[in-house]
């Protein structure tokens, strides 16, 4: 992979640690004691939502191990519950992956690929005297879960004969029975301290047709019962799950052990949890059920189809996997480590361009009419392999309207009455007047003059002035909008109180009202007219851009003239502009 090549770099010089985890210390240990040859892991969504950047970070452990240890990873749909999944979320995980630069190669499964196995597998328990028929309903078998502190009691079905078992099972699997009368159970342990033990329900009674077995089942697998063995199936050596499912591995052994067939391992790892965000499938649901953004991919959502459109690419979200690491213990990144990573790719890649997002009108007095220059500008003093190209420059000129203040503060080296600044790439030009809309009093046009012995990069220009601020030419420019995005919550972790469950979305006021600002009339230099969606620029002295999906040209339109719908994403601003408010 192209980008492995960056992150050798960053290893060698000391900037990354290298890949090294407890994950792949176990997984040494066992391929140096011969309790597996080979290493084969799995990526296991469950297709019920867009994945996440927490997602992202399993998907670079999972496939990341593959490739260094040179195994395999599936790609494996958990797909057991019928009523929540849907085929538009397939499609967007694979995509998703796909994009992160992942492979699954020929293996992408479902857990419904291996709905008869488990059949077979449930009949072998039950044969055994390990699972039973129980016909109590779930409050009742909650009920009689006990707590983590009161012992369970044993339901009065538990002792059914082996034949009473397999005779209700294959009913339940015939449909003779109503939604939720009855379960198949584990025969373990009422008063294991851990209650993952106390007989878990491995099939559930559900008349409902599935996005791929249609109307054949009406008993579905839970999670526990459906996971471990299909990880067995698929011959996974290592299965890397999160920090909840530490207390479900004596179940997962448990299964496998009765059952006698291939034992992968289970390992856990800590959750990524990004401050400013919620990470969970069901809250970016709410979110876009609730149109507080535009879709799942709406580029301020933390989904890995939002980053893209919001400019990131596949190489900033693997190193920022590489960067936080895995580990055993819960924590919070701070969303300003993810936004570095994006900065140091794109410091390398993004070609320079100027923009002007908020335009004030310059005209330069002694600049002759009708003269069109054509100026030399650097692509990227980043990589000199990325050339020059030729900006025009001319009499009238946009510049931001920032770059300029009327009563500059001391230390201002930007533009104001009687300064001189260099217009990059051109000439020092000096501020001789102000015209003021009669009205409204606001600032409508420079007067400036420029110096024409100062040209950028001819041997007279050594002439030094503090400030250099960036320009377009207007009349050459392409015309664009602006998007404008911040944070979308305004709280550090608005997944704690403001969420109440199953309740309307009550964290209203963690919304950062301002995380979008829509600003329409920008110029941008006349080459990124032909810009393409998902093209990313850094705009000189402003941040980084990327081509918005919504600004594809027409079908029939050549892509020089645009329809005028060139939008632009601010992907991350140069620097990062909060850590100075969180200081004070
Ligand atoms: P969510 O709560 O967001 O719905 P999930 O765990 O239910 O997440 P799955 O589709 O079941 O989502 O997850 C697929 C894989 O991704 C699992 O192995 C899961 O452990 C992992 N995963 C999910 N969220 C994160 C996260 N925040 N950090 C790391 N891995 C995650
Ligand atoms: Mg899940």
């Amino acid at each position: 992979m192209e980008n492995d090549k960056n992150l050798e770099n960053e290893r060698a010089t000391g900037e990354l640690p290298e890949r090294k985890n407890f994950i792949r210390d176990i997984i040494d240990d066992d391929l140096k004691m011969g309790k597996y040859n080979t290493v084969h892991t799995r990526f296991p969504p469950e297709p019920n939502g867009y994945l996440h950047i927490g997602h992202a970070k399993s998907i670079c452990l999972n496939f990341g191990i593959a490739n260094d240890y040179n195994g395999l990873c599936n790609l494996r749909f958990d797909d057991t519950n019928p009523t929540k999944e849907e085929v538009e979320y397939v499609e967007s995980i694979k995509e998703d992956v796909r994009w992160l630069g992942f492979d699954w190669g020929d293996r992408m499964f479902y857990a419904s690929d291996y709905f008869d196995q488990l059949y077979e597998y449930a009949m072998v328990l039950i044969k055994k005297g390990k699972a039973y028929v129980d016909d109590l309903n779930a409050d009742q078998i909650r009920e009689y879960r006990g707590t983590l502190t009161e012992p369970g009691k044993n339901s009065p079905y538990r002792n059914r004969t082996v034949e009473e078992n397999l005779d209700l099972f294959e009913r339940m699997c015939k449909g003779e029975f109503p939604d939720g009368s009855r379960t198949l159970r584990a025969k373990i342990d009422m008063v294991s301290p851990n209650l993952n033990m106390r007989d878990p329900v491995m099939y559930r009674i559900l008349h409902a047709t599935h996005h791929r077995t249609g109307d054949k089942w009406c008993i579905y697998p839970m999670y526990d019962w459906a996971h471990g063995q299909s990880d067995s199936i698929e011959g996974i050596t290592h299965s890397i799950c999160t920090l909840e499912f530490e207390d479900h591995r004596p179940l997962y052994n448990w299964f496998l052990d009765e059952l006698g067939i291939h034992h992968p391992r289970q390992i856990e790892f800590a959750r990524l949890n990004l401050t400013y965000t919620v990470m969970s499938k069901r809250r970016l649901l709410q979110l876009v059920q609730e149109g507080r953004v535009n879709g799942w991919d709406d580029p301020r959502m933390p989904t890995i189809s939002g980053l893209r459109r919001r400019g990131y690419t596949p190489e900033s979200i693997r190193l920022f996997a590489d960067r936080i690491g895995v580990s055993k213990a819960d924590s919070m990144i701070d969303v300003s480590v993810l936004e570095d990573c994006l900065r140091a790719d794109l410091n390398k890649r993004a070609p320079r361009v100027m923009a002007v997002i908020h335009p004030l009108k310059l005209i330069i007095e002694n600049y002759p009419d009708g003269v069109v220059e054509e100026l030399d500008a650097v692509n990227n003093p980043e990589d000199t392999s990325m050339g020059t190209r030729k900006i025009p420059f001319s009499k009238v000129l946009y510049i931001e309207q920032d770059d300029f203040r009327e009563n500059p503060p001391k230390k201002y080296f930007r533009l104001s009455p009687g300064a001189e600044v260099r217009l990059r790439y051109a000439y020092i030009i000096k501020c001789v007047g102000v015209v003021k809309d009669p009205k409204t009093g606001e600032i409508v046009e420079l007067r400036c003059t420029y110096d024409p012995e100062t040209k950028s990069g001819s041997p007279q220009s050594a002439r030094k002035v503090k400030g250099t601020i960036h320009w377009v030419s207007p009349q050459h420019a392409a015309d664009a909008e602006v998007r404008v995005y911040d944070r979308l919550f305004s709280v550090k972790d608005p997944s704690g109180e403001n969420w109440s469950e199953g309740s309307r979305f009550a964290g209203k006021d963690s919304i950062n009202p301002n995380s979008l600002e829509v600003v329409k009339g920008c110029k941008v230099e006349p080459g990124l007219a032909a810009a393409k969606p998902q093209d990313r620029f850094q705009f000189e002295r402003l941040g980084y851009y990327c081509v918005d999906d919504d600004s594809q040209p027409k079908a029939d339109e050549p892509l020089a003239q645009r329809p005028g719908n060139l939008i632009f994403n601010r992907t991350v601003t140069l620097r990062d502009t909060w850590a100075k408010v969180e200081k004070s």
